[in-house]
């Protein structure tokens, strides 16, 4: 049992923005270097052309969209985007493939090769690939695999109105097979598909009583595709996606709680006071799956304004140091020349 109910929950949701944020940040401060984004790459290995029904989701077969399909990728191919993500200094390489769940042979086989390839360059690897045995992920491991992704995207109830071709329940399954075969887990969710605050409380509270709580926590925000179901939904108030995630530090202390899907429409302030409320990872690169994502150099801007110091005040806080210490030596030699005279006298 969590030490939170969901009407605690609530209440954080609920609290002036400026003192959620501040009870964030303490927990924060507690367990990470809060100056610390990692910049993790997304990669979709796989796409289009899966059997389930997500709402929200380009890549179902059960809708009308336009999306180029494509076939698992080769590992030249896998092996130039491993190197394009480290050279651009991504951390973290995920790889994503439009499956139901794993199939043994084949596929199996070259997903562990694409993670031996990504563990080469020295990156921490993640995977999702739709459900998956004990078995398969104890194989995985093997191969040097760090964590998988499986979010459960909403809270029981709320799940049935999205995706109908797998339940609840299966989710978990394999998140504990993740977790059995000592795997990370990865597991967060997605606002704006029309869910109460309770839905979004309840997500947070199934997530925090996780044992052990999920290593990372992707808050994505819906991005509505033209040609499925959710596509007349609204962007997320940016204030709600702050909420939650500063919500999500104080229940997952030590998760790295990372701002995923959606970031594109964000202004640069609002990643900002995300990063601020205890989101300490983004998906960088120039596509997250299917989505455009946000451009690097716009990246690298929002975390120096967040990480590092200002670089113009800092200037002439240097600049003024030097005067003032110039001015201290002429006073010094001026009061020289006075004791050079009392002395002379
Ligand atoms: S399982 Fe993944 S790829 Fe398939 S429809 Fe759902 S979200 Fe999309």
């Amino acid at each position: 049992m969590s030490k939170y109910e969901i009407e605690n929950i609530m209440e954080f949701f609920a609290l002036p923005l400026g003192d959620l944020i501040y009870k964030a940040q303490k927990v924060h401060h507690q367990n990470f270097k809060t100056k610390e984004i990692q910049l993790a790459s997304l990669l979709s290995i796989k796409t289009g052309a899966c059997p389930e029904d997500c709402k929200y989701c380009p890549q179902s077969a059960h809708y009308n969209v336009e999306l180029k399909k494509e076939k698992l990728i080769d590992l030249i191919s896998l092996q130039n985007a491993v190197s394009k993500a480290k050279e651009n200094g991504a951390q973290r390489f995920c790889m994503g493939a439009a499956w139901k769940k794993l199939r043994d042979g084949k596929d199996l086989e070259i997903v562990i090769e694409m993670i031996k390839i990504v563990k080469s360059y020295n990156l921490e690897a993640c995977v999702t690939l739709g459900g998956i045995t004990k078995n398969q992920a104890t194989k995985l491991k093997n191969a040097g695999l760090d964590a998988y992704n499986h979010n459960i995207d909403t809270s029981p109830d709320f799940y049935k109105k999205i995706i109908s071709t797998r339940t609840f329940d299966e989710r978990l399954d394999t998140i504990n097979n993740v977790s059995e075969a000592g795997l990370k887990v990865c597991s967060g969710g997605i606002l704006g598909m029309g869910e109460s605050w309770e839905d979004r409380a309840k997500m947070l509270k199934i997530l925090a009583e996780l044992k052990p709580q999920p290593e990372s926590v992707p808050i994505n925000a819906l991005v509505p595709i033209k040609g499925t179901p959710l596509e007349n939904n609204k962007m997320i108030d940016s204030f709600e996606i702050i909420r939650v995630i500063a919500t999500a530090r104080i229940l997952l202390p030590k998760s790295r709680i990372r701002l995923s899907a959606g970031r594109k429409n964000f202004s640069k302030e609002t990643q900002i006071i995300c990063l601020m409320a205890g989101a300490n990872s983004i998906f960088y690169g120039d596509n997250l799956l299917t989505t455009e994502n946000n451009d690097m150099k716009e990246d690298k801007e929002i975390i120096s304004i967040f990480s590092e110091k200002e670089p113009n005040i800092k200037r002439e806080i240097k600049a003024l140091k030097i005067e003032n210490k110039s001015k201290k030596i002429v006073k010094d030699s001026n009061n020289l020349d006075k004791i050079g005279e009392i002395i002379r006298i």
